[in-house]
Parts: C-alpha cells; sequence; structure tokens
C-alpha cells in the first residue's frame, strides 16, 4: 500500500528505474502541411501573401509577423530561386567526416521573404556565387512523402557565361567586371533590406536578369539601381528599430 504508507524516516523512501514509451507528433500546421502537400503532390513551392503589407513569403505561413493579420492569398511559385548565401561542410550531422564535401545554401525567390535552407548540387562550392540562380531537383512524386527531403538538392539552372573568352581588352573587362560585382552586390543589400519592392518588382527583374547573365547596365538602369539602392537603404534605417522583434523567416530544411 505505497499510496498510504507513511514514511517517518527519509531512508525508507524506495524508487525503480523503468521507462515509459512516449512518442510526440508535431504537425506542420495549416499552411505549412499546405506547402508541403503542394511540394509533394505538384513539386512546387507555396508562398502567402498578405493583403495588408503586400509581402510575400516562402514558406506559406497562416499570419503575417508584420501586420499579424491571416494571409488568405496563397500560391505556388514557379520561378527559380537565387543563393542567398551558403556554405561549405565537411561533417555530417552527426560529426563524421563527409567523403566529399558539401555545400549547403540558404535559397530565396525574387519578390518574396524566407527562403529554404537545402543542399546545393554543384561538384565544386568555388563555382556557386552569390545571387546565381537555382531550381530544385525533386524526388519522384511516388517517392515524395511531403518532406523538405522531397528536394534532393537545388541545382544551378546553366552554368554562367564565361566573360574571358579571348585575348585582349582584359582592363575593359576588368572594368566591366568590377562595375558587375558591385551592381550584384548592391541588388543583393537591396533584397536584403527587406524594402517593398512590389511597385519596382518589373524593373528589379529586369535589372537581375542582366546582372544574372552579366551583362553591362545602361547608364539609366545603373542610376535606377542606384536610387533602389538609396530607396533600400532609407527603408532598413526606418525599420531597424521595429525589427528586432520580427521572428525569424527562415526555414531550415
Ligand atoms: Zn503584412
Amino acid at each position: 500500500m505505497p499510496i498510504l504508507e507513511k514514511l517517518t524516516q527519509p531512508g525508507q523512501a524506495r524508487h525503480w528505474t523503468d521507462s515509459i514509451p512516449l512518442e510526440f507528433h508535431y504537425t506542420a500546421g495549416v499552411a505549412g502541411e499546405e506547402f508541403r502537400r503542394e511540394l509533394r503532390d505538384n513539386g512546387r513551392f507555396l508562398v502567402s501573401k498578405c493583403s495588408k503589407c503586400k509581402s510575400t513569403y516562402i514558406p506559406a505561413r497562416m499570419y503575417c509577423p508584420s501586420c499579424f493579420i491571416e494571409m488568405k492569398d496563397q500560391f505556388p511559385i514557379d520561378k527559380p530561386g537565387y543563393v542567398y548565401s551558403f556554405t561549405s561542410v565537411n561533417r555530417d550531422r552527426s560529426g563524421t567526416d563527409t567523403e566529399l564535401p558539401i555545400t549547403v545554401g540558404v535559397v530565396k525567390f525574387e519578390g518574396v521573404k524566407g527562403g529554404i535552407v537545402h543542399l546545393l548540387d554543384v561538384d565544386d562550392s568555388e563555382r556557386v556565387s552569390i545571387g546565381m540562380k537555382v531550381t530544385p531537383s525533386l524526388k519522384n512524386l511516388s517517392e515524395r512523402t511531403g518532406a523538405l527531403t522531397d528536394i534532393l538538392a537545388f541545382k544551378p539552372t546553366s552554368a554562367r557565361p564565361s566573360k574571358t573568352s579571348s585575348e585582349g581588352g582584359t582592363m575593359d573587362r576588368h572594368a566591366a567586371r568590377t562595375g558587375d560585382d558591385q551592381a550584384r552586390s548592391l541588388l543583393h543589400s537591396i533584397e536584403e533590406s527587406g524594402y517593398p519592392i512590389e511597385e519596382d518588382e518589373m524593373t528589379i527583374s529586369s535589372l537581375r536578369r542582366k546582372i544574372g547573365k552579366g551583362e553591362l547596365l545602361t547608364s539609366d538602369e545603373d542610376r535606377l539601381l542606384h536610387r533602389l539602392g538609396d530607396k533600400a537603404r532609407e527603408w532598413r534605417k526606418a525599420v531597424k528599430s521595429s525589427s528586432e522583434t520580427e521572428p525569424t523567416d527562415t526555414l531550415s530544411g
């Protein structure tokens, strides 16, 4: 009668060791489940758009973290993503050395907040660059389960054009490349700032296309890019004080 038993001395206390089998199941949430279904059934990424601030989020989520309102507008995106950040690792999650280095990156999508952390399917991390266009390579439909591992990796859409194909004109090309890098980093900082590019999205798209291809911008386009860069900088300053409470918008893969 252990319950009725009254212990008068601490030494009388007895105990035994055993285990209770418990299993936890976590749901992906309403929007998270829709994101996974879309990935499994149609091999596409579902995003949510806020009706108030017009921000679009990947993966789809139920509430806008800025406006705290429900986002009812969801749609899949087909456009390629781009490498926002990447690194190369030599060990797996358990700390075991991998046979070959593995390249991992954050993939973002034009005009969409958030991103997906996943493997980058490249032979050599040296060939990866920030802003490089990538598309997901997925498991076959019959093998997909709605997990992020339905994505095998992100791979480059195509090889970047070579900009040094012949002798001569090295200085010009060097200058072009420097300008190219500047434009690329400016574009990157605009995207990073979270500046709502909604109204300038067409402009940014065409700039990104040109920059992605390594084409030189016209002076008008260059001015435009700098103007957007300035706007983004102001935006960043303005939101700095309020952004500290904003939760992370990146889903780990
Ligand atoms: Zn919003």
